[in-house]
């Protein structure tokens, strides 16, 4: 009877830590709600100012008869704008993608058309820092590639992978992106490898990455234009997705960042 009363006051004891947790679990859930919430709203709210200034400094630019100080400052402001826009946008983008009630509606995406895309948009750049950007290649059956989700959300993750991998490299290197089937624990996944000859990451950094707004200290990654926020964005898209981000890197030798998808059901 003793033994009996002990194992059930454990039973009741763990019933009440799973209670707690599951309230843990639900707050959680619902400040990450209020978070997105708040960015979507700021970031909405700075849009349309920001539009009206960037509309207003075009206007100014193509006066002649401004002084020369005028036209650095007005430089100096335009410069300041560009960077200030690119927070937002991202920020807009961070605070829209990933939504799994929008994923119900998901599609059958076949993930090389959404390589392909990717691979166009960020074609110019590459030619720019003259990295050269491999063409896509695809490691099994074409069928296997499909994932089920919204095709422009994985053209972003997959853009945003590929133009980090042309941003953070020296010229001459060479950008890979490939696409490939695997099993993982019985479960069939999809996988986007981007392979880069770039500066890589310590694996301090590692641990960070998909923090809103975390950038390298190291010196050769900040002198590169950036927000911070394309990866939490490519983070929050594959978790919308039922999948993850996996990072291979060596510091002065390059990355590798794997989007990995649950495939769609044949
Ligand atoms: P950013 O706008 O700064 O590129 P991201 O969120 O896309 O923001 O990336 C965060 C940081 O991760 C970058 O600032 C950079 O330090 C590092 N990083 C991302 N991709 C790579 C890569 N392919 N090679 C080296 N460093 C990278």
């Amino acid at each position: 009877v003793l033994d009996i009363g002990h194992d059930l006051g454990r039973v009741v004891l763990n019933a009440r830590g799973f209670e707690r947790e599951h309230r843990l679990v639900k707050e959680l859930q619902a400040l990450d709600v209020y978070k997105t919430r708040l960015i979507a709203t700021v970031s909405h709210e700075l849009k349309n100012p920001l539009t009206s200034v960037v509309g207003h400094l075009e206007l100014l630019t193509v006066l002649d008869e401004l002084p020369a100080r005028a036209t650095a400052s007005l430089a100096a402001i335009g410069r300041g704008t560009t960077k200030l826009a690119r927070v937002v946008d991202d920020l807009l983008l961070l605070s829209r993608v990933g939504d799994p009630e929008r994923l119900v509606e998901a599609e059958r995406v076949d993930l090389l058309g959404v390589v392909a895309e990717a691979h166009d948009l960020v074609r110019v750049e590459a030619q720019r820092r003259e990295v050269a950007l491999a063409p896509p290649r695809a490691d099994g059956a074409p069928a296997r590639l499909v994932v089920e989700g919204d095709a422009d959300e994985l053209e972003r993750a997959v853009t945003n992978l590929l133009g980090n991998a042309v941003k953070y490299s020296p010229p001459g290197s060479e950008v890979q992106v490939v696409v490939r089937s695997r099993r993982t624990a019985g479960a069939a996944e999809v996988v986007v490898d981007v392979v880069d000859q770039g500066i890589g990451i310590s694996a301090e950094d590692r641990g960070r990455l998909f923090e809103e707004f975390f950038r390298s200290t190291n010196p050769e990654a900040l002198s590169r234009p950036g927000t911070g926020l394309g990866l939490a964005i490519v983070a929050r898209i594959a978790a919308g997705h039922g999948g993850h981000i996996e990072v291979a890197s060596e510091l002065g030798r390059g990355s590798t960042f794997s989007l990995c998808l649950p495939a769609a059901t044949p």
